[in-house]
C-alpha cells in the first residue's frame, strides 16, 4: 500500500495546481468588444446592494523611532477615518498588523502600514517590482508622493515621515489639525482599495474635485490638506457599494485583474469620458513641472510610458 500513496498524492497535487492555474485564467476572459462596452458602462450599475459592509484593516506601524510620534496620533486619527466611511454605509473594524501581511483580499481585508521613507521606498520597489535600473527614475516619480494604494495587493503604503515633512503644522496647538490631515490621507488611499479613482482624472464624470458648495473638497481629490471637512459624491457611494457587494464594479476590476491603468482606460473609452486639457498627457506633464498641482499618490495616469 505504501508504494502507492506517493503517486496518489502527486497526482492530487498536480490536480490541485490544474484547477487553480484553470481558474486563474478565467479570470482575464477576453469579451467580444459590445460586452465589454456593457460591462465598463457606468451609466447603469444595475442593482446594488446598499447593506452596510465590514472591512477589515490591518494598521501596520513600523517599529521605527520615527514612527513614535505616528503611534501616539493614531488614537485620533482612526476615528475619524472610521466616521466618514460609517456615513457610507462602510464599516472599518482595525486589527493590530504584525510585520507581514495577514491574508488579504480585494474588498474585504486591507492593510495600511505606515513607515519610514526608507521602508516605503523599499516596499514600494516590491510592490511595483521596479527592478535595480529602474529605481533612479522611480524615485523621481516618488518626489512628490508619500503614499501609494495597490488595489491588487489590498495593501497602502505610507510614508509616514514624507507626510510629516510635507504637510505637518509645527505650530504649538496644531495638533488637532495634523491629525485630521493623516486621517484625510488613509481616507483618501483606501477609497482607492474601495475601487474609487481620483476626482480630477477627467472633465465630464459624475466626479467633481469641489462638492456643489464650492469649499468642500471630495475625499479622492488632491485637497487632503483642507481645513474644511472631506466629502463625498453619492455616485461614489454607490461605485463603493458595487465594489464591496461584488456587483458590477467589482466584476469590471475582477475583468482587469485588478489593475487600475486598465480599468481607468476601460471606463473612460466607454463612458466617452475625457482627461483635462486640449492634450491631456502634455498638459499634465507642464503643469507637473510647475510644481503643482501637488500629488500625494500615484494619480493612475501613466505617466513613465515614454
Ligand atoms: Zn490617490
Amino acid at each position: 500500500m505504501k508504494f502507492l500513496q506517493g503517486p496518489w498524492l502527486r497526482w492530487a497535487v498536480l490536480l490541485f495546481f490544474l484547477f487553480f492555474s484553470l481558474a486563474g485564467r478565467t479570470a482575464a476572459r477576453e469579451l467580444p468588444a459590445q460586452e465589454e462596452a456593457a460591462l465598463f458602462s457606468l451609466a447603469d450599475l444595475g442593482p446594488v446592494d446598499f447593506s452596510p459592509k465590514t472591512l477589515q484593516v490591518e494598521i501596520f506601524i513600523s517599529h521605527h523611532p520615527d514612527l513614535y510620534p505616528c503611534r501616539l496620533m493614531l488614537p485620533g486619527v482612526w476615528p475619524r477615518v472610521q466616521d466618514f466611511y460609517r456615513q457610507m454605509g462602510v464599516v472599518l473594524e482595525k486589527s493590530e498588523g504584525l510585520p507581514e501581511p495577514g491574508p488579504l483580499a480585494p474588498g474585504s481585508y486591507l492593510r495600511v502600514e505606515l513607515l519610514t521613507h526608507k521602508e516605503w521606498l523599499a516596499r514600494s520597489f516590491k510592490a511595483f517590482d521596479v527592478q535595480p535600473p529602474f529605481r533612479l527614475r522611480f524615485l523621481q516619480v516618488c518626489r512628490d508622493k508619500c503614499a501609494f494604494a495597490h488595489l491588487p495587493l489590498s495593501v497602502v503604503h505610507v510614508s509616514f515621515k514624507k507626510f510629516q515633512e510635507m504637510e505637518f503644522s509645527v505650530k504649538p496647538g496644531d495638533e488637532p489639525l495634523n491629525q485630521k490631515w493623516l486621517a484625510n490621507l488613509l481616507i483618501h488611499e483606501l477609497g482607492h482599495l474601495m475601487g474609487l479613482y481620483h476626482a480630477d482624472e477627467f472633465v465630464n464624470d459624475p466626479i467633481p474635485e469641489f462638492l456643489p458648495d464650492g469649499k468642500t473638497a471630495d475625499f479622492m481629490s488632491q485637497q487632503i490638506a483642507s481645513r474644511t471637512d472631506l466629502g463625498w459624491v453619492e455616485f461614489q457611494k454607490r461605485l463603493i457599494h458595487s465594489y464591496l457587494g461584488h456587483g458590477k464594479v467589482y466584476q469590471q476590476y475582477f475583468q482587469v485583474n485588478f489593475d487600475p491603468l486598465n480599468y481607468l482606460k476601460l471606463i473612460k473609452r466607454y463612458n466617452g469620458y475625457r482627461e483635462p486639457g486640449p492634450s491631456p498627457k502634455a498638459g499634465m506633464k507642464k503643469l507637473r513641472k510647475k510644481g503643482s498641482p501637488k500629488t500625494y499618490d500615484d494619480d493612475d495616469s501613466n505617466d513613465d510610458d515614454d
